[in-house]
């Protein structure tokens, strides 16, 4: 089985606005710590979440930056496609939901702001199988 969560952050119905607030009351857009740090310890037998982050940064990051990911976040990773100050983070997350998975993910950037300081997510899928 497959399951595919997608958000646009853009023209949000306000029932999916409550569908992608996670357990400690964070949109998931916006990232939650907790969320982080809980899926880094999360249950195995939890389902193992592909989340895919588009983002816009505020100021450009430069290429070193990018490659600390790997180093930092483990299974993350950092890149840029085409378009300039628009960023893919990717990587994989242990959580109950799409939700939290994708909270967690963007928690990393949250709790990691000497990788970006200011950030807009514009575009998150998350995928499980
Ligand atoms: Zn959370």
């Amino acid at each position: 089985m497959t399951e595919t969560v997608k958000l646009s952050a853009r023209e949000q119905p306000h029932a999916d606005i409550v569908r992608w607030t996670c357990p400690h009351g964070q949109h998931a857009a916006q990232g939650c710590v907790t969320c982080y740090h809980d899926s880094a310890e999360a249950d195995p037998a939890l389902p193992l979440w592909e989340v895919a982050v588009w983002f816009t940064s505020a100021r450009p990051m430069p290429i070193r930056v990018l490659k600390d990911v790997r180093r930092h976040g483990c299974s993350f990773s950092l890149d840029q496609p085409s378009t300039p100050l628009v960023y893919l983070l990717s990587g994989q997350a242990r959580a109950a939901t799409g939700t939290e998975a994708v909270a967690g993910i963007v928690g990393f950037l949250i709790d990691n702001r000497h990788i970006v300081d200011a950030f807009t997510v514009t575009e998150v899928r998350a995928v499980h199988s």
